[in-house]
Parts: C-alpha cells; sequence; structure tokens
C-alpha cells in the first residue's frame, strides 16, 4: 500500500475510544443478549429502547450540572436552530422522560424496564474505559419507595452476571440518605474537608462548594489519602433511611447474595436518594489478572420523576456495562467462545450442477438445516477449504453424475468417510448425522 493511502486509511478510522463489534465478537454478544432477555422474561421486565439522542437538558437537569458526566464527558451537538442535543451518557434519565412523556404509568405500577444499548461519554480512553460502550440495565419506576424493589433490581443483575458465568460476585452497598437527612452528611463533609491542611485538587476545591458528597469519589491519590477518616453516611441517615437501609440488606440476606455495606460509596449523579451500589467479581482469571473496575451500579432514584415535572414516585434502577462484563468473561473462560451452530457445506462440480444448487440449497434451507455454501468459487479444493475454514462438519457434493441420478453426496468432515444418498433422503440423513 502506497504511503498516500496508508495516510488515507488511518485518517479514516473509528473515532478514539470507540469500536466495531465485528462479526467474530457477535457470538460473546448473543450469548449477553440471550440471557439478558432470559432473565428478563423471568421477572417480568419489558424491553424500552429510548433515543440516542436527547436534549442536553434531559441530563443537565437530572445527573447534576456539576457532575463529571455532565460537565466534563457529555458529546454535546447544537443544531442550526439552536436546540442543543446530547448523545446520551447514560440511560436511565432517557427512560423516565419517555416514561412520562408516553405516560407509561398505566402499563404498571410500579413498571419493570431493561434496556441494552450504547452510551457515549467524552473520556480518557483506557482499559475498560471507552467513549462508546454498551450498558445493560433494569428500572423499576413509579412504585413506592419499597426496599424490596431495590433488592429486586440488584437480583436481577447479579442473577445475569451467574448465567454469564462471572464469579465471585460481590456488591457494595451504601445509602446516601434522603432530602431530610443528607444535608446533615453534607455539612458534615464539608466541614471534615475544609481542613486547612488538606491539600484538594481543584476538581475537589470545586466540589467542597457545589457537590461535597462527590469528594468521596476523587481518583486523585492525595485526595483519596483523606477519604478513610471522612465522615460516613450512616451516622447521618435518619430513621426512615436507616430502616429502608436495613431492610434492602435484609432481602439480599435472604436471597443470599454476597454484599458488603461501604460506607463511603457514592455515585457521581445528582439524582441518586437512599440506596446506592456497585458490583465487583473478586475472580481471579488463570493468568493471575484480577479485576479491579466496577461491572456495574446503581440505586434508587426517587426524586427524578419529580425533576421532570411529574408527581413524586419512588424509583430504582442500575446498570451493567457490557465490554467489561464481557472482558470478565473471556478472561474467565467462562465456556470460551459460545460454539456456533454445526453447519452442513454444501459443494457443487460442474455447470449443471451448480444451476440446480441455489434451489436445492434453498429447500434444504426451509427443512431447517443451517447450510453454507461458497457457488462463486467452482474448484473442488476451493469450496473444501472453505468448508474447512466454516468449522462445517458435512459436506454435501452435488456433481454432474448426482444431479442426472437424483443423487447428492454425503461426507463427513471429521473422518472424511463419504456416502452417495438419494436426494430426496438428503434432509433425514442430515438431521441424523447432526444429532
Ligand atoms: P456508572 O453508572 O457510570 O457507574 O456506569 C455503570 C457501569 O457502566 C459501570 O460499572 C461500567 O461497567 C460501565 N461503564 C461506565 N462508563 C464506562 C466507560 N466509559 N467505558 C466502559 N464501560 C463503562
Amino acid at each position: 500500500m502506497s504511503d498516500q493511502n496508508k495516510q488515507k486509511m488511518q485518517n479514516l478510522q473509528s473515532p478514539k475510544g470507540m469500536h466495531d463489534i465485528l462479526p467474530q465478537e457477535q457470538a460473546w454478544w448473543d450469548k449477553v443478549r440471550k440471557e439478558l432477555q432470559y432473565i428478563a422474561d423471568h421477572y417480568h421486565f419489558s424491553r424500552i429502547e429510548t433515543t440516542l439522542m436527547e436534549r442536553a437538558e434531559v441530563f443537565e437537569k437530572t445527573l447534576g450540572e456539576t457532575t463529571d458526566v455532565v460537565e466534563k464527558q457529555m458529546f454535546v451537538y447544537k443544531s442550526r436552530s439552536g436546540d442543543r442535543l446530547a448523545l446520551r451518557p447514560e440511560a436511565t434519565a432517557s427512560i423516565v422522560r419517555s416514561y412520562l412523556q408516553h405516560g407509561l404509568a398505566h402499563l404498571g405500577q410500579p413498571l419493570k424496564l431493561f434496556y441494552l444499548g450504547p452510551m457515549f461519554r467524552k473520556e480518557q480512553p483506557q482499559a475498560g474505559r471507552f467513549r462508546q460502550f454498551h450498558q445493560m440495565g433494569f428500572e423499576i419506576i413509579g412504585g413506592d419507595d419499597e426496599p424490596v424493589y431495590d433488592a429486586q433490581i440488584i437480583l436481577a443483575m447479579v442473577r445475569l452476571l451467574e448465567r454469564l458465568k462471572v464469579k465471585q460476585i460481590t456488591v457494595r452497598v451504601n445509602s446516601i440518605g434522603c432530602r431530610i437527612c443528607r444535608p446533615n452528611y453534607r455539612k458534615k463533609l464539608i466541614e471534615y474537608y475544609k481542613n486547612p491542611n488538606f491539600k484538594l485538587c481543584k476538581d475537589c476545591r470545586r466540589r467542597l462548594r457545589e457537590n461535597p458528597l462527590r469528594l468521596l469519589d476523587c481518583k486523585n491519590p492525595t485526595c483519596q489519602e483523606y477519604k478513610p477518616a471522612a465522615p460516613i453516611s450512616l451516622d447521618s441517615l435518619c430513621v426512615y433511611c436507616n430502616k429502608h437501609l436495613k431492610d434492602t440488606l435484609e432481602f439480599l440476606d435472604e436471597l443470599k447474595i454476597p454484599y458488603q455495606v461501604d460506607h463511603q460509596l457514592v455515585r457521581g449523579l445528582d439524582y441518586y436518594s437512599r440506596t446506592v451500589f456497585e458490583i465487583f467479581t473478586e475472580a481471579t482469571a488463570a493468568d493471575g489478572t484480577k479485576f479491579d473496575f466496577a461491572l456495574g451500579g446503581g440505586g434508587r432514584y426517587d426524586y427524578l420523576i419529580e425533576m421532570f415535572g411529574g408527581r413524586p414516585a419512588g424509583a430504582v434502577g442500575g446498570a451493567l456495562g457490557v465490554e467489561r462484563v464481557l472482558e470478565v468473561m473471556k478472561a474467565l473462560k467462562s465456556g470460551s467462545a459460545p460454539k456456533e451452530k454445526a453447519t452442513v457445506f454444501f459443494i457443487h462440480i460442474g455447470d449443471t450442477a451448480k444451476k440446480k444448487s441455489l434451489a436445492l440449497i434453498e429447500s434444504l434451507r426451509e427443512a431447517g438445516i443451517p447450510m453454507q455454501e461458497s457457488l462463486g468459487k467452482d474448484s473442488l479444493g476451493a469450496q473444501l477449504r472453505a468448508a474447512n475454514k466454516e468449522g462445517s462438519r458435512l459436506a454435501l457434493i452435488f456433481g454432474q453424475k448426482e444431479a442426472f441420478e437424483d443423487a447428492i453426496i454425503i461426507r463427513d468432515l471429521d473422518n472424511s468417510v463419504q456416502e452417495t444418498i438419494p436426494l430426496k433422503k438428503v434432509v433425514t440423513e442430515v438431521k441424523k448425522r447432526l444429532k
């Protein structure tokens, strides 16, 4: 390739931090989609697909204007008419927007929804962190603030991971309180972090004024040193929030879901209230790799519907990062790449046979046989190589002689044993051998 062409190709790569999902990856993705659908059916969640773009305010007003996601990570596009549209950085705000816009409350009280789709955040790409990534999540919207719903969301997420053979799952849980008690916690955090000896990073100095809970989330090593001695939310919870947390944990105990209470867990978004949680795996891959990232997270968001102007109603949800779950599945060799269906490769020799091939393959497909072919190639060798590459189990060889005699050769590609059979028996013979 010439240097000029190389340069041209380089200029036309996918955007930074955004990846194609190639054909060889699809078997893994199919597995995830299949198990997600299984869990959704099992626990009665209905699928929702919202738009990939929203008016930017949908996120700004709800996730919080001073959160990293809104402030630094949103892809915002200004249309000629002056509308500001954002590629969604997460799905919950969009789903609540759709819930209210379409009056979905009548579909169920509460309404249980699930989704899988791409999200967009302008982050510095690194391992497990992309600019376009996928989340699959569950929401229970419009119910009371019953802790049983918090437990049901966690249950669905954990069971999904289990079905995907992710081992040693653990859930970190906390309560960040409600409108009544959270201001106390904020005050305590401000008092603690105002310490003149602390050398907080620039972001945290701002967070101290605008969103002190987020100080606990800071990844800066100096700021992290102050975290262990920081006040914990439990000491500030009101009686109601305390009981809510206790009840949620009791449901998890009953379900035998492993969890740790982490009283300094806060989540990056403003709309959370009471329960927040993150899900991790403590498993070790064969090569010794540990996974130090969260596979998913979520929480209760009782004020979100109100933020959109709806009547106050409880809601809780959570999402798993698909790419991270896949990374763990692959590293733990969870069943290796899911097996493709055994296929039958059709091989033709000569013009007469070729003419009849397409219709013949069509009738085999209609009979439910997973057929592959390479009709564009005429040489027997090239077709056999293609069959090998596909990993087909059987070949059906259709030559001039067979075409005249209404017969076909059936060949086992594992041991090369073959026999000629009448065409009218081909479906039964193939099905028998594929069993
Ligand atoms: P969050 O609500 O931001 O905690 O996101 C929920 C889950 O989505 C995380 O636990 C990750 O598994 C995944 N996730 C979030 N951001 C990214 C990203 N930039 N790249 C890949 N996965 C992500």
